[in-house]
């Protein structure tokens, strides 16, 4: 057992090694393998874990449990900070993503069905003030940085939701230009996790910069399954065909649009999850820093032409437990090391 152990862990410091090499496919395509920070602090670990940009910023921790978020000059040094330790590389800042799971302090009454109810932009846009003061944080964070920060939007159900926040965008403008103050307009792009986003992909697309598919949510809504419920976890089923369809159907709906799309749910991070979405189309993943290895490892080591057949299955509604044994199979043809590492 010990030497077993001892191989096991040889052979993930070797796929460690390699985690800031990119992830280039055998038969040539290149993946953009980003991290999910939670923290400033967390731009320089995940330039250290081998990412090359942060698809998903989380911004709910400046936010103050039974309080307001901390105010624009403390979150414009945040922002600026995170954007200058990346030097350019990729940043999605998302919007306070609060309510549901993530608590929204003393705002608003308590709710039956949070999940359901006032949470992420709903919130925001009833709480334009809150809002903006993020908004015009980030604007002066795109200045300090020379270049626009790319602003992500949560639960984006409707695209009037998209419209009244470029509304918000042109005021937090105006009010920024009155004080003088340096300020660059973000580009505005939507976290596609709901499936009234996904059925609207195609309008949603010609709205907005670009489309990042949360598929921690995604399932949730999808299988109507509450993500934090324990007892129904079995239910709780990322790789279902229906899922998957979602996220087929927002990937063309970008790719026809032009705009880029990434994957920052936790299915980003598990190998498998990576090839199927590989497969339905998708090149940019954004996931924990510690996943980064293993997921860069599995796509460099599978071709791409092989993970096409997951379309197929997807279109066949075949079960998930069938789409999983499938990407397994890939991985133990492929990259073996990688299966029994995950
Ligand atoms: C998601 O829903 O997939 C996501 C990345 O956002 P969060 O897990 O923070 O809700
Ligand atoms: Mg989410």
């Amino acid at each position: 057992i010990r030497a077993l152990a001892d191989a096991r862990g040889r052979t993930l410091d070797a796929i460690r090694a390699r985690a800031s090499s990119p992830a280039i496919s055998p038969d040539g395509h290149s993946f953009a393998c980003l991290a999910n920070i939670e923290g400033e602090a967390g731009a320089a670990d995940a330039l250290a874990a081998g990412a090359e940009g942060v698809g998903l910023f989380r911004t709910e921790y400046l936010w103050i449990v039974g309080d307001r978020p901390i105010g624009e000059d403390d979150q414009f040094a945040v922002y600026a900070a995170t954007a200058r330790a990346l030097a350019g590389k990729p940043l999605a800042i998302r919007a306070f993503d609060i309510g549901g799971d993530k608590a929204r302090g003393g705002t608003g009454g308590r709710e039956e069905n949070p999940f359901l109810g006032q949470r992420s932009i709903r919130f925001l846009l009833g709480n334009e003030p809150v809002f903006k003061v993020q908004l015009r944080a980030i604007m002066r964070a795109g200045a300090d940085a020379g270049h626009p920060i790319d602003f992500m939007l949560p639960m984006v159900s409707d695209v009037s939701e998209l419209d009244r926040t470029m509304r918000l965008v042109d005021e937090c403008e105006g009010e920024l230009r009155a004080r003088g103050a340096a300020f660059l307009r973000p580009r505005v792009g939507i976290m596609v996790e709901v499936p009234a986003a996904a059925l609207a992909a195609r309008a949603l697309a010609r709205r907005c910069a670009f489309f990042s598919l949360g598929t921690n949510d995604l399932t949730q809504y999808t299988m109507a399954v509450d993500r934090c419920n324990g007892a129904a976890a079995h239910l709780y089923q990322p790789l279902h065909p229906s899922v998957l369809a979602l996220a087929a159907m927002t990937a063309s709906a970008a790719s026809a649009a032009g705009i880029p799309l990434s994957v920052c749910g936790e299915m980003a991070g598990d190998p498998a999850s990576a090839l199927v979405l590989a497969g339905l189309g998708i090149s940019t993943f954004s996931m924990a820093p510690s996943a980064l290895p293993l997921v860069k490892e599995a796509l460099r080591r599978v071709p791409l032409a092989e993970t096409r057949q997951a379309a197929a299955l997807v279109s066949a509604s075949a079960p998930a437990t069938e789409i999983r044994a499938f990407a397994n199979s890939l991985l133990e043809r492929f990259a073996p090391e990688v299966l029994r590492l995950c």
